[in-house]
Formats: C-alpha cells, structure tokens, sequence
C-alpha cells in the first residue's frame, strides 16, 4: 500500500487542486491532502476552514484523507508511512520553486519521493490568489473553484472586504 500526501495551503481549494486530487487518487492507495498551517500570515480562511471544504469537495473519493499539519513535512511524511509527496507544477516558476524543495527534501529524507503532476491544460493559470482577486472584483468563479465551497468563498471575500491582500 503506497501512501502518497499532497500538501499546500489551499486556501482556497481551486479546481486546480481537485483535479491534482483526483489523478493522484487513481495511482495511489491513500492519498492524503495536508494543509500547511503557518505558512501564510494572513489566509483568508483558517486552518479548520480549509480542512472542512476539502473534505467536503473530495467525500465523493473513497481513498482521499484530509489532514493538516505543521512543522517540516518530511516529519510529517515519516510520521504518516508516505513514501511520497505530490507537488503540482503550472509552470516553470513552479518548477524552480519545487526542484530546491524536491532537493532539501531529498536530503533530509532520502526515502521519500518527491512526484510532480502536470497541471490539467484547464487549470493551468488558476491559483489561490488568482481566486481571491477575482472574486474581490465582483468577477465570476464559478469555473474555477468547486460548486460546494464557491458561496463560502464568495461570502468570506465580501465580508473581508478592503482588508483582504492577496
Ligand atoms: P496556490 O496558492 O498556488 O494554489 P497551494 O500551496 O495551495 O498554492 O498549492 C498546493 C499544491 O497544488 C502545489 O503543489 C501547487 O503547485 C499545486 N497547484 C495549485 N494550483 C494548481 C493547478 N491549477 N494545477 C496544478 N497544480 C496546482
């Protein structure tokens, strides 16, 4: 049984994200979503948050865990028995990004592989931040983030109003 973890902040979820899990669903026995805590000051939704709109855009996925966790996620890695970590890649600004952690990762813990998946042509341009912006601009995210969670998103970013930055 390979146990493969995703991890990132998603803060929100995109479709991006779903399609990542999704794929990844289908090559390994458990895939488990982790989300970052710390990482970013000042997310739009806290950790809780994230962890329950990723539950429920992935409860259709029998094999899909969501977790959170903080600390160095190769701790977090041996911590789980996964022998990988999936990283999605968008462009070459991801890629130079992801090689160093793949490397520093490698380094602290030779027995995980790091796995790169290309994004879906589809999702390519979608980030987090690129949702949060859109939708402070009254423009319409209904192609990029997942149905379930879309008015939470759109609700969360109204009521921040002007403090938000992405
Ligand atoms: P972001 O704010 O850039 O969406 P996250 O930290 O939430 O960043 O991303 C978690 C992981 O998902 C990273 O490996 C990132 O490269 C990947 N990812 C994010 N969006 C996409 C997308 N549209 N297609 C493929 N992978 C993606």
């Amino acid at each position: 049984m390979t146990v493969a973890i995703y991890p990132g902040s998603f803060d929100p979820p995109t479709n991006g994200h779903l399609d990542i899990i999704g794929r990844a669903g289908c090559i390994f026995s458990k895939v488990i979503v982790a989300v970052l805590e710390n990482r970013r000051k000042t997310p739009l939704f806290t950790v809780d948050e994230r962890v329950m709109m990723l539950k429920r855009i992935t409860a259709p996925y029998q094999n899909v865990e969501i977790d959170s966790f903080r600390g160095l996620l190769v701790d977090y890695a041996r911590m789980k028995n996964a022998a990988v970590l999936i990283k999605g890649l968008r462009s070459t600004g991801d890629f130079e990004y992801e090689l160093q952690m793949a490397l520093v990762n490698r380094k602290l813990a030779p027995q995980v592989e790091t796995l790169f998946m290309i994004t879906n042509n589809d999702y390519s341009y979608l980030s987090s931040s690129i949702v949060k912006e859109i939708a402070a601009y009254g423009g319409d995210i209904s192609a990029m983030v997942p149905m379930e969670i879309r008015d939470l998103v759109l609700q969360r970013i109204r009521a921040n109003g002007e403090k938000q930055q992405f």
